[in-house]
This record gives C-alpha cells, sequence and structure tokens, in this order.
C-alpha cells in the first residue's frame, strides 16, 4: 500500500464541546491534519457541536449518552434516535460499572441497548464505546452481530477481553494517557495491530505539564505505540491511517465520507 497518502492522524473521540475554546481545539485538528470524531454526552447539545463543526474538513460530530449520564440525562434517550439520520459516528455510549446501584447499572444497559437497536437499523454507524469496570457486559451487548463498526475507546479490561473483542471485529482507541501506562501498554500489546486507533479523550485526559490533550496530542500515542511495536513513528503512523481508512471504508483522499454533513 502506497503511504504516501497517509500523512494525518486520527483522534476517534474527543470532547470538542466541552473544551473553553472549541473553535481553537477544531483549528488545531485542521492545521495539524487530525480526523476527528467529536463525541457528545447527550443528545440536548448534539446540535450545537453539529453547528461548531459544520465547515471543519476533519471533525465530524457523533450523537450519544453518556452512561454516567443515564441517572439524569436518561429520559432524553428518545431524542437520540432521529440524531442518527444526521451522522454517521455515535458516541459516546456504553456502560459504566463504577456506580454500586444495580437499578441505574439496570438503566445503562436500557438505554445502551436501546441506542444499539437503533445502530443496527442501518449498516454503517461508527460507535464509540465507554466501558469502565463493564467491559464484559459492553462486549456482550454489541456482540457478534452488530452491523457497523465498533470502538472500545480507552479500553481498561482484561487482554482476554481484548481478545475476545478483536475476535468479534472491534476496534481499540488509545489515548496518550492509556499509552503512558503499564496496563495499558500491556493492553495495547495484546491488540492486533490493524485494530489500533488513537484518540485524546479531550479535554477530560491531560499527561504532565498538559492538562487538557488536544487533538494534535494523538502524536504523543503514536509515539509510543511505536516503541510497543518496535517500528518507526512513521511506520506506527501509517499503520494507524490505514486502520482509519478500514473503518470509514474509504480509500479515497480526502476521504469522501469526511466531505459534508449528513453522509
Ligand atoms: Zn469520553
Amino acid at each position: 500500500m502506497a503511504e504516501a497518502n497517509n500523512n494525518f492522524f486520527v483522534d476517534m473521540h474527543c470532547h470538542i464541546d466541552l473544551f473553553k475554546d472549541p473553535f481553537g481545539a477544531i483549528l488545531s485538528a485542521e492545521r495539524a491534519h487530525v480526523y476527528t470524531i467529536a463525541v457528545t454526552n447527550a443528545p440536548f447539545v448534539f446540535e450545537n457541536t453539529a453547528e461548531l463543526v459544520a465547515t471543519s474538513r476533519y471533525v465530524r460530530a457523533a450523537a450519544g449518552l453518556h452512561p454516567e449520564l443515564v441517572g439524569s440525562h436518561g429520559h432524553q434517550i428518545d431524542e437520540l434516535r432521529p440524531l442518527l439520520d444526521q451522522t454517521r459516528y455515535v458516541g459516546e455510549i456504553g456502560l459504566d460499572y463504577t456506580t454500586l446501584d444495580q437499578g441505574l447499572r439496570q438503566k445503562q444497559r436500557l438505554v445502551f441497548g436501546r441506542a444499539l437497536e437503533w445502530c443496527a437499523e442501518y449498516s454503517d454507524k461508527i460507535v464509540t464505546l465507554h466501558s469502565r469496570r463493564a467491559s464484559a457486559d459492553v462486549i456482550s451487548m454489541v456482540g457478534s452481530g452488530f452491523n457497523g463498526k465498533a470502538i472500545l475507546h480507552w479500553f481498561s479490561g482484561t487482554k482476554k477481553e481484548v481478545q475476545r473483542a478483536a475476535n468479534l471485529g472491534f476496534y481499540f482507541s488509545v489515548n496518550p494517557a492509556m499509552s503512558q501506562s503499564k496496563k495499558g501498554q500491556s493492553l495495547i500489546a495484546a491488540m492486533p495491530i490493524e485494530r489500533v486507533l488513537t484518540e485524546s479523550d479531550g479535554p477530560l485526559v491531560g499527561i504532565g505539564q498538559n492538562s487538557q490533550l488536544h487533538p494534535a496530542d494523538v502524536k504523543l500515542a503514536v509515539q509510543d505505540i511505536s516503541a510497543l511495536w518496535r517500528v518507526s513513528f512513521d511506520e506506527a503512523q501509517s499503520r494507524i491511517c490505514e486502520n482509519f481508512r478500514t473503518i470509514v471504508d474509504d480509500r479515497s483522499t480526502p476521504f469522501q465520507d469526511f466531505l459534508g454533513q449528513p453522509m
């Protein structure tokens, strides 16, 4: 595969709307050529994010309902349905079992299950998944029959679960906080290289002096991944670009599906 066009980066999970200066974050993605999925945490903020990124070549808005907001915003689940006509990207959705409240966990599963059912009505959804302390259930609920593409964002389960998810066709998006931790590194080493993507999870994630990661900071993850793979930075970058081309199912440059909304 020619590598001349693999001169870009990918941020599969960034909370653009949570930056103090969202336009600055978008501009930095444009300048650094970072294809970015701007996840949203609840249906009522989607419109604003879609407007923010409307003229961007590199950033696309995703519709979601974050599991940690199910307690306060779970009633908005029906509002997610029509948004799925407006974007190919879905997230942040999933489960978060840091809550010990069994009723709330059940409600999270209901909301997540509903979102997955709606995604299945299309055949091309790209879904970015939250799975903190709930990886087994998230993997099972997406399961083997999902007709879109599933990405486990900042996966923190076990190596066995990495294998299970990989066998089911899942992708993984790795951020610098993950790639700089021992546990994260052992999980990344267990991931098939053709399923590895990068993310910033900005502005919610920071490392060292950099308290809010921006899309362009995915380069730090590429650096760490290249060391784990024992390849050059350029080779790791190119591999991740190929993985991105595969997940968006587009060999063209620039990517057709990144040219306009809705897709
Ligand atoms: Zn997130």
